[in-house]
């Protein structure tokens, strides 16, 4: 199989590294072929692209895009997408505007759990207040020594049903989907592993997402835990999508892994890039 991976993070969003260290930790790794797909922005894709050109890899153009789904968040991948399409660029935009005042109720509850000026200091490590996100908080936490690692942040007060959670309203399923393949490219259900549905509800998601025109949905991913590879691959199988993976790699010490260095997706499976020409 080539080495595609095709979901990691860049500082344009809540990565580490720039656009262009990225790339070049791909190239040492081997990758054949890197998609940047950051949250709701396409801002890094111009430098990564260059820094793929210069490195002699595929470059494949990504976005990640937050979606509320009933009282869930889930995450829909955008690859091969145009970046200049208006369509996709005002639905990231009318989603992006919202992460501000989120921010500002996250740093307002950290506050009232005895952590000042959570908000400043996660502003300090975003690029801009519009690509504010949770992980930017839990960073600060981190560095505070308030909890021991990334993970914990997250357990203890950034997620639902924890203190310093500020529910959002992010894009619709529908217009994820509208939004990506109207600028060309093909969606893709980002880590289905992590959203915790009951049988039925991860049924009906997937028929869903089917239906509305998804393409493929993510096997292989830094955010499954290996023992779930085979419950998704047979829910691709199932469902006739073809199967990504991607490291979903945001930075040294906070990913599981690196692009590039996931397990192979299984043979039975199609994988999304079988039919780009490359
Ligand atoms: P946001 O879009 O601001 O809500 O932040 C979501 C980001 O937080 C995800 O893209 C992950 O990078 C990170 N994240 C979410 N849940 C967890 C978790 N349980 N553990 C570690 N990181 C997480
Ligand atoms: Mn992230
Ligand atoms: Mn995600
Ligand atoms: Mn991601």
């Amino acid at each position: 199989m080539e080495n595609f991976d095709l979901h990691n993070h860049s500082t344009s969003s809540d990565g580490l590294l720039t656009p262009t260290q990225l790339i070049d930790l791909a190239a040492a790794n081997k990758v054949d072929s890197i998609a940047l797909t950051d949250h709701d922005n396409t801002d890094g894709l111009a430098e990564a692209r260059e820094a793929a050109l210069r490195s002699g890899i595929g470059f494949v153009p990504g976005v990640e895009v937050s979606v509320s789904w009933g009282e869930n968040v889930l995450h829909v991948v955008g690859l091969n997408i145009d970046p200049g399409s208006a369509l996709l660029r005002d639905g990231l935009d009318s989603i992006r505007g919202g992460r501000l005042g989120r921010a500002k109720r996250i740093g307002e509850a950290l506050a009232r759990l005895g952590f000042e000026n959570t908000f400043d200091a996660a502003l300090e490590l975003a690029k801009s207040d519009r690509l504010l996100s949770r992980t930017h908080f839990a960073r600060v936490l981190v560095g505070r020594g308030a909890v021991k690692d990334m993970q914990q942040a997250f357990d203890k007060y950034l997620i639902r049903g924890k203190p310093a959670y500020v529910s959002h309203r992010w894009a619709d399923l529908e217009d994820a989907v509208k939004w990506i393949r109207g600028s060309g490219g093909v969606a893709v259900l980002a880590h289905p592993g992590r959203y915790d549905l009951k049988p039925m509800m991860r049924e009906a998601l997937l028929t869903q997402f089917r239906n509305l025109g998804g393409t493929a949905i993510e096997v292989v991913t830094g955010s499954h835990r290996p023992e779930m590879y085979s419950l998704w691959q047979r829910e691709a199988l199932e469902h006739g999508f073809q199967a990504s993976r991607g490291a979903d790699y945001h930075g040294p010490g906070e990913s599981p892994c690196e692009p590039g260095r996931l397990p192979a997706l299984h043979p039975s499976l199609t994988p999304v890039w079988s039919t780009w020409a490359h």
